[in-house]
């Protein structure tokens, strides 16, 4: 099994949707990663929290052996995120976003996690990202996430950031602000010649598309009696992606393929409760049973 390293957000989360709300649950980009790439592979973090995170959240990773020596625990408060969504489910909007002991951050990469085979920059400030990449001996293979907020805040790191990025994980309203364009497409283009050879878009209820050499592979996302919160859909996504790669040590084009729809199965998990409520209480038979289904969905013949 490949060595797989995160670095990302652990926040309380404050989430509103339609259908019901979660106050100051477990979330973040790396608790969301990790956890959906912990059915499959070892996950080392490195994140930051501040004294008031709560023992029972470090409890719920260490249950999913997560290695958190990368875990820092600060003076000051956890960072804080607080978003709603409308009925459509599909884009958050961000209400609140409290650095607290992110803003002073710097991450420091344990001795032991220093040759990562695969590496992935969940969502936090590029500067950061790249503060990681540069601490590791070059891995196989380096993903990232980023959003918006860094999009527009951050631009020029993250610009620097993406040279050195083999796979780009975003979603679409992501894509389109990094490519200037409204055509996702063209926007592949645009982003692929900035740097990731690999860009992965993802839709939300439309599924992900996944540009690769000179091939388009496309997922649906899964068709769900139950969304209550897309909260961390695209982090479980990651986490499932990555963590495939990472149980099999095999980067070929089928096997990112593969990859893209364990993503997916981790994301149409994430999505049915709120915060990583269902990941809690999911084995391993049911992401291969929803795999199978994945499958049946998108199988057909030729005319
Ligand atoms: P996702 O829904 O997959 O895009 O990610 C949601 C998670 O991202 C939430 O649990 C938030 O805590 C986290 N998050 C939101 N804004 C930021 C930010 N600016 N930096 C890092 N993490 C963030």
């Amino acid at each position: 099994m490949l060595q797989l390293l995160v670095v990302g957000s652990v926040a309380l989360d404050t989430v509103k949707t339609p259908f019901g709300e979660g106050h100051e649950v477990l979330g973040g980009s790396a608790s969301y990663f990790s956890t959906a790439a912990s059915y499959f592979a070892k996950v080392n973090l490195i994140a930051v929290v501040g004294e008031d995170f709560p023992e029972s959240h470090l409890a719920f990773l260490r249950r999913r052996e997560i290695d958190l020596a990368g875990l820092e625990r600060r003076p000051g408060r956890t960072f804080r995120w607080r978003g709603e969504y409308s009925y459509q489910l599909n884009e958050a909007k961000t209400l609140e976003t409290q650095l607290n002991v992110f803003e002073t951050f710097r991450p420091q990469v344990p001795a032991a996690y220093r040759s990562p085979d695969l590496l992935f920059l969940a969502n936090i400030d590029p500067e950061l990202q790249h503060d990681v990449l540069r601490q590791v001996k070059r891995p196989r293979l380096v993903a990232c996430d980023t959003m918006n907020f860094w999009i527009d805040g951050k631009r020029d790191a993250l610009a620097r950031l993406l040279k050195d990025v083999d796979v780009l994980i975003v979603n679409d309203g992501e894509a389109r602000a990094l490519g200037a364009d409204p055509n996702l497409v063209k926007v592949a283009r645009t982003i692929r010649a900035a740097g990731p050879k690999t860009l992965i878009i993802k839709r939300g209820e439309y599924g992900v598309l996944m540009f690769h050499h000179d091939r388009v592979f496309a997922a649906p996302a899964f068709p769900l009696e139950q969304v209550k919160d897309p909260t961390g859909a695209g982090d479980c996504f990651a986490g499932g992606f990555m963590g495939y790669l990472a149980s099999t040590g095999n980067l070929g084009d089928e096997a990112l393929c593969r990859a893209v729809v364990c993503g997916s199965v981790m994301a149409s998990f994430a999505v049915e409760e709120f915060s990583l409520d269902r990941l809690r209480r999911l084995d391993y038979k049911e992401i291969e049973a929803r795999f199978k289904e994945f499958k049946r969905l998108t199988f057909f013949e030729d005319i």
